[in-house]
């Protein structure tokens, strides 16, 4: 770093959650922390690798309270201190807790913009650790369970990264949904293309594995789940669609090549 540019450093004191870590040399850790005060930062945790008591709490799920050093956006920044505000033991007792916390955490990773604060994205990923902790085991896989509350989440978080898919009407003609039909959801396209419009969409190059076919009830269910609205009607087969759905559209955005 130029000497000039410590003036520049920002100390930041925050709550954060981790959604990354990454090996630096020998004894250091690379951290990807989603922060409430300063949106997503990277920062090098020194010696965390080492029996280290300061960092012992670089764990994911767990909010924690940290004190960082911000230079320039470019550049990484420095992790001071680390401690466990809010405990989820819970997450950790099932593997589809586990896993579900862990995919959103990958999914905000990828969403969230560097050093932007995003403070709706915070409390939702905040109250999907803390609906994941308090889950009952037997509903890992109903409404309510640990995959659904994942792919509501995931509809949000589309929402909010300004990514929302249109599953009410052709994106290209505008045609309104018919209530109980199969619609074909061409993610790249940001929504649903109606029958009449998808030839057209097939001369322009869409590629076919971007498609995902929505029965009536999930798609009703996947766009309440956007609203934020209750619709506990879904069958499995909706969470498995939306999760495929939110992946795919994350991972377009990420890379930058949907419209
Ligand atoms: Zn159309």
């Amino acid at each position: 770093m130029a000497r000039g540019a410590r003036l520049a450093v920002q100390r930041l004191d925050t709550r954060a959650l981790v959604c990354g870590r990454h090996p630096l040399g020998e004894a250091d850790l690379i951290v990807r922390l989603f922060t409430e005060e300063g949106g997503m930062v990277s920062v090098v945790a020194r010696g965390a690798r080492r029996a280290s008591r300061r960092f012992a709490s670089l764990e994911p799920m767990h909010s924690l309270t940290v004190r960082v050093e911000l230079p320039s956006v470019r550049e990484l920044g420095n992790l001071v201190e680390a401690s466990v505000d809010r405990p989820r033991l819970g997450i950790m007792a099932s593997l589809a807790t586990l896993d579900a916390a862990g995919h959103a955490l990958r999914w905000v990773r990828d969403a969230a913009a560097p050093r932007a604060r995003e403070p709706m994205m915070w409390r939702e990923l905040n109250e999907l650790l803390d609906a994941l902790d308090g889950i009952p085991a037997v509903l890992e896989r109903g409404v309510g369970g640990a995959t659904s509350l994942l792919v509501a989440f995931g509809m949000r978080l589309l929402v909010l990264g300004g990514w929302a898919l249109e599953l009410d009407r052709c994106v290209r003609c505008g045609k309104p949904c018919p209530t109980d039909a199969r619609v074909v959801v061409h993610i790249a396209a940001g929504g649903v293309v109606c029958r009449a419009c998808d030839g057209s969409a097939a001369t322009s190059g869409a590629s076919p594995q971007r498609h995902v076919v929505l029965r009536g009830e999930e798609r009703r269910w996947l766009v309440a789940c956007a609203c934020g609205e209750e619709f506990p009607t879904a069958g499995p087969r909706a969470f498995d669609v939306g999760l495929a759905l939110i992946d795919e559209a994350l991972r377009l955005h990420s890379r930058g090549d949907a419209t």
